[in-house]
């Protein structure tokens, strides 16, 4: 059996984390999503808002499970029995804080291995920072999240202009 853990802040979910989400569903027996927060990044959403949204997007899949994590990732990881962690790597920039990140999780985790899945073209550029500026200032989102996240961004960011909108 091959658990592997797919780690993110997933403020909110993109289009692109859930294509990293179904295909890393496909190629282990177990996908736990694990929702958690960057010490670098202030969310947007609650832990609890994020974790709903991912498990709506997501917890049709069998084989996945939604969870939330605090701490040093590693020590989650190993406290689920695995040793796999799963990423998505978008741009030359994702790459080498990716790269950063899995060699320290490697040498402080032990045996600790972190698979990359590439991103989906059409979602290379996705990313939820940008996504919350663009809902921010009253634009359409819908190309790049769920029509549930899209409205969860209209209310948080109080924009009064509907989808699809010029
Ligand atoms: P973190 O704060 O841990 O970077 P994110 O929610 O920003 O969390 O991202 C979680 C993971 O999803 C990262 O591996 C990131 O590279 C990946 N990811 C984010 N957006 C996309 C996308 N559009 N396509 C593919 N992977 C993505």
């Amino acid at each position: 059996m091959k658990t592997a853990v797919y780690p993110g802040t997933f403020d909110p979910i993109t289009r692109g984390h859930i294509d990293i989400g179904r295909r890393g569903s496909g190629i282990f027996d177990e996908l736990i999503v694990a929702v958690g927060s960057n010490p670098h990044k202030q969310p947007l959403f609650s832990l609890q808002e994020r974790l709903e949204m991912v498990r709506k997007e997501l917890g049709d899949l069998p084989n996945v499970s939604i969870d939330s994590f605090k701490g040093l990732l590693v020590d989650y990881v190993k406290s689920k029995g695995t040793g796999i962690i799963l990423r998505g790597i978008r741009t030359v920039a994702d790459f080498e804080y990716e790269l950063q990140m899995a060699l320290t999780n490697r040498k402080y985790g032990g045996d600790i291995e972190t698979v990359f899945v590439m991103a989906s073209e059409e979602y290379s550029y996705l990313n939820s920072q940008l996504i919350k500026e663009i809902a921010g200032m009253g634009g359409d989102v819908s190309a790049f999240v769920t029509p549930g996240v899209a409205r969860a961004l209209r209310e948080r960011l109080g924009s009064s202009r509907q989808e699809g909108e010029a």
